[in-house]
């Protein structure tokens, strides 16, 4: 399912208007002008000059008018796919990631199960937006959300990270591959149950997440459906966030302890300093095995370290 919507030109509607003719169906609101209902894809020209393509079929129709007309734009609807109204009730598989923006740490990834009959019961567990929680909390619940749903969470070490990230690989394709083998791993753990839905907390759009994966054995295509804020759309993304964040936290306290000095989250100066110390303790290889190598925070730690040293 997806949802692609156009602002076009009297011009275009009018030939949308003349090329659906005969799928036409009542106009329901006011605001709308017409409306055509195809086997997989719903179009609503509206007054206001957008036009509206809904279904699986939307991105086929929508590009028949979209690079048509110079002064399209696509302004992406609500910013991925639309969802059935009782969605959050459903059972869902949702995925989720964190540390891309730290430099200190890993990228972990994580996909969580909740069924329809325990999307109540991860609400008493305490899951909320994640965005919400304080890493505290989060470390508190964690435990039970892991024990009561199927789960995957990943962990793509620094090492690994800054090779493949110096082989050319994106954060948007390590992202992408990440949520792929989460994804996988969980499907196979539920096997023969299957979920209502997949739900990924959109970092890419479709045609550019598939496009980091084509290269993979097995892609998960299935009822995949893609939205940012994905957390409030369902639970299991919101424990799937949550997973990974403690994952995150916890491979993070692991290599505090093995520095020797608690590392900083994010990518600011607290972060620079910390790392300029560590150069100046260990050396710059050392502090490469500990971050992501490609942030600009090494170079500012370099100039920091060499200041100090002089
Ligand atoms: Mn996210």
């Amino acid at each position: 399912m997806s949802n692609v919507v156009l602002k076009l030109p009297e011009e275009s509607l009018l030939q949308i208007i003349k090329h659906y003719e005969n799928k036409k169906t009542p106009a329901k609101a006011q605001y709308v002008r017409f409306t055509a209902k195809l086997t997989d894809t719903v179009v609503t020209v509206y007054n206001s000059g957008k036009v509206m393509f809904q279904g699986a079929g939307a991105e086929r129709e929508a590009g028949k008018w979209g690079e048509a007309s110079a002064a399209a734009t696509k302004v992406s609807g609500a910013k991925g796919d639309t969802l059935p109204e009782d969605f959050a009730k459903l059972s869902v598989l949702g995925s989720d990631e964190t540390g891309t923006g730290d430099f200190f740490g890993p990228i972990t990834v994580a996909a969580c199960f909740v069924p329809a009959d325990k999307v109540e019961l991860a609400h008493e567990l305490g899951v909320k937006d994640s965005k919400l929680l304080s890493d505290d909390y989060m470390r508190k619940i964690a435990p039970d959300l892991r024990e009561a749903f199927v789960h995957k969470v990943l962990t793509l070490k620094n090492e690994k990270y800054n090779k493949v990230q110096a082989q050319g690989w994106s954060q948007g394709k390590i992202k992408a591959l990440l949520h792929n083998q989460a994804l996988k791993h969980v499907l196979a753990k539920l096997d023969p149950v299957k979920p209502d839905a997949i739900l990924i907390d959109q970092f890419a759009e479709r045609g550019i997440y598939y496009n980091h994966i084509k290269g993979e054995k097995e892609i998960i295509r299935e009822n995949v459906l893609f939205s940012t804020k994905a957390e409030g759309l369902h639970v299991s993304v919101a424990c799937a966030s949550i997973i990974a964040r403690v994952a995150f936290l916890e491979e993070m306290d692991r290599m505090s302890a093995e520095a020797g000095v608690t590392l900083p989250k994010g990518a600011g100066k607290i972060v620079d300093e910390a790392a300029a110390k560590i150069i100046i303790k260990h050396g710059e290889e050392y502090l490469k095995t500990l971050t992501k190598w490609h942030f600009a925070n090494a170079g500012k730690a370099k100039v920091l370290a060499g200041k100090r040293r002089s």
